[in-house]
């Protein structure tokens, strides 16, 4: 086995601030105990090309084994009262905040997006747990009225069983984080099946998390682990042992797990894709569009599913829009994520590299002007990194069914098309098949009226004067479309993660039926 070679510091000091072993083979596998009986997989930093550690992933085996481990977790919390479930969380929240710093920066490291998006990845875990601790007291269901009379109809709602939680490289700990906090809160063992090239961000929030379950006397299997690729993935959609699968991904994947659980019958939330569009109508305020449109694109380097990746300016403002954009673009300087003043970090792997360039590379087949980047950087701070220019593109053609503006481009390349009403610039909006985020640049509250009503946006995020992405915890998240209807973290979300039931409880003598129904016999 092959760690004799020398970690650098800069990846050693971070893994060792969370007592992840850094010379030795690592167990990918938790149901209250690290195992793991599968193929190995390697930790690669896309900012270095440094292997960071290596792997023992799920085996069929293991994940059969630590499913029925998750179910009899199942069975013992689901008794346990909400608000002690909630105490839980609690917990769990104070070790987070305690490992704020050493995570993010451990996202940041396996990921490659900037310190403070790793940081801040963790901040939205510990929020969602702040939420789900007051939810634990919260989740109500209803009492109906009756038509008979001495009847009561309850809505109740009660634990739902096992959630998998299947999730995408690019945000490696605040989505499971979403699902956790939520999952436990309503009484559900998890199971966790994060993206194969974030296994060591896995691996460290799963073992915080069996610190405080292990305190409480309660089975590390309630918020089980398996690390592995698309056949662990396949075990869990797959199975009836589970009733929840929470997946975020790509619209490839979703559309085939979708369609996996529903043939079985179970339960899904699918958050995939977005291409998200930005309008900037004339009376904006550009010191506010220009860098929200910035952050939109750029941030984590274009790998957001909210990132913007459509930008529609109005005739009266394009040039000088698109000057001050490029000057912005011009500025940025890529650099190691690690270091505070990066705001550009790599792409996450090689392949997503190659995606950009086989995308410039089509822009440039048809004909667009490329108005910054299009290529990768001469001088970049680690040979081995991914690094990629942002890119500015003005397609010629404004059909938004041509396969620029209908696919998500997984990179930082933003396309660009002028318009002159902006009835025009909500259908463009609306002619792809995806409908995550979406956001509006304007000070007029009449604009704001169509946008947000019915012949508006339809997509799950509609913002006005705020940028494609950045996402609080307290509304639902999630989109419209081939992104999948999926909701999770605040709103009502919750509700998707119990099962309801609607009890008629008869207090009376009679026993009448509904709608006055006569079934007596003479
Ligand atoms: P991906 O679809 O390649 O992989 C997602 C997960 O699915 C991974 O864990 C992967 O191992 C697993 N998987 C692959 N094949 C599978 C199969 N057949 N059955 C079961 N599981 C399988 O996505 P990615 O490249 O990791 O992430 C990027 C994508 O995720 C983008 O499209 C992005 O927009 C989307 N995303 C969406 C949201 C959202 O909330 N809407 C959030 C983050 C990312």
């Amino acid at each position: 086995m092959h760690p004799k070679r020398r970690l650098s510091s800069r990846a050693s000091g971070i893994l060792s601030a969370l007592n992840i072993p850094s010379n030795k083979e690592l167990s990918g596998v938790y149901d209250g105990q690290w195992k793991g009986s599968g193929e190995a997989i390697e930790s690669v930093c896309p900012t270095t090309g440094e292997v960071l550690a290596r792997i023992r992933t799920a085996s069929p085996a293991d994940v059969s084994e630590t499913l029925t481990k998750t179910r009899e977790a199942y069975f013992q919390f689901r008794d346990v009262p909400a608000p002690r479930r909630g105490e839980i969380l609690r917990q769990i929240r104070e070790k987070l905040a305690n490992k704020r710093e050493e995570l993010g920066a451990l996202v940041t490291l396996e990921m490659g997006k900037i310190r403070s998006e790793g940081v801040g990845e963790v901040q939205e875990f510990i929020d969602i747990c702040d939420y789900a601790v007051g939810l634990s007291r919260m989740m109500n269901g209803r009492i109906v009225a009756s038509e008979r009379p001495g009847h009561s109809i309850l809505e109740v709602p009660n634990p739902l069983g096992v959630v998998a939680v299947l999730s995408a490289f690019n945000f490696p700990v605040a989505v499971y984080g979403w699902n956790l906090a939520l999952s436990l809160a309503a009484g559900n063992a998890t199971i966790w099946k994060p993206s194969p090239t974030t296994p060591l961000t896995s691996i460290a929030v799963t073992s915080i998390i069996a610190e405080v379950l292990s305190k409480n006397n309660l089975p590390g299997a309630l918020a089980g682990l398996v690390t592995g690729g698309q056949p662990v993935g396949e075990v869990l959609v797959g199975s009836k042992e589970v009733e929840l699968v929470s997946f975020t991904g790509s619209e490839r994947v979703g559309r085939i797990v979708g369609q996996a659980v529903v043939s079985r019958f179970g339960k899904s939330i699918l958050e995939l894709g977005g291409n998200n569009a930005s309008i900037v109508m004339p009376d904006a305020d550009l010191s506010l569009a220009v860098p929200g449109v910035f952050f939109g694109a750029v941030g984590t380097a274009g790998q957001r599913c909210t990132s913007t990746r459509r930008l529609f300016l109005h005739r009266d403002i394009a040039p000088e829009f698109l000057q001050r954009l490029q000057k912005l673009y011009a500025s940025l300087k890529p650099g190691d994520p690690l270091d505070d003043n990066t705001l550009l970090g790599p792409l996450h792997t090689p392949a997503a590299v190659n995606l950009y360039e086989s995308t410039v590379e089509y822009l440039r087949s048809i004909d667009a002007d490329i108005l910054f980047g299009g290529k990768g950087y001469e001088m970049t701070p680690y040979y081995g990194g991914n690094f990629v220019q942002p890119t500015i593109a003005v397609p010629k053609s404004v059909e938004m069914s041509d396969r620029i503006w209908s696919t998500e481009t997984f990179a930082p390349i933003l396309n660009v098309a002028i318009f002159d009403e902006l009835e025009e610039a909500i259908r463009w909006n609306n002619a792809v098949p995806q409908g995550l985020s979406s956001s509006l640049w304007t000070r007029d509250l009449r604009n704001v009226g169509k946008w947000t009503g019915p012949s508006g946006s339809d997509a799950g995020i509609v913002n006005v004067n705020a940028g494609t992405s950045g996402a609080e915890i307290g509304a639902s998240f999630g989109g419209n479309k081939s992104t999948g209807w999926g909701r999770e973290s605040g709103g009502d979300a919750w509700k998707q993660y119990v099962r309801w039931s609607a009890c008629t409880i008869n207090f009376s003598n009679e026993a009448p039926l509904a709608q006055g129904v006569n079934f007596n016999i003479e």
